[in-house]
């Protein structure tokens, strides 16, 4: 198990997340949209990586129990490691509007993994 498989995982997971959300009514896309920030307007590489971890981590989230659970772990020990890379206070910067934009394009929460709510992600990944 390597950096590779997870990602591919949680892209095909990410993928049917937003295939689910265009069909999903009642879902008001302005509520969020106005929040978000260029957080990663010029993203270095670690920031990018980061990123993809959290990716990875929300679409677990939101899978639930069809999640493949040994990723999860693994994704979990990344994220620890690439808010070090990166570093505080940005990485929660970061964090924060990626979790908005992720809400906006997944219709999930990043936080629960639930569908048409969103709950501020507060600490940790
Ligand atoms: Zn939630």
């Amino acid at each position: 198990m390597g950096e590779m498989s997870y990602l591919d995982l949680a892209k095909q997971v990410e993928a049917r997340l937003r295939a689910a959300r265009e069909t999903r009514p009642g879902y008001e896309r302005n509520e969020v949209t106005k929040e978000v920030t260029g957080a990663a307007s010029a993203p270095a590489l670690t920031e990018t990586l980061y990123r993809a971890a959290l990716h990875a981590w929300w679409a677990f989230t939101a899978e639930g129990a069809e999640a493949d659970a040994a990723h999860v772990p693994y994704v979990f020990q990344e994220i620890v490691r690439l808010i070090d890379e990166v570093g505080e206070p940005r990485a929660s910067e970061c964090r924060w509007a990626w979790a908005r934009e992720w809400y906006v394009e997944t219709g999930c929460c990043p936080t629960c993994g639930e569908a048409g709510v969103f709950h501020e992600p507060e600490a940790g990944p």
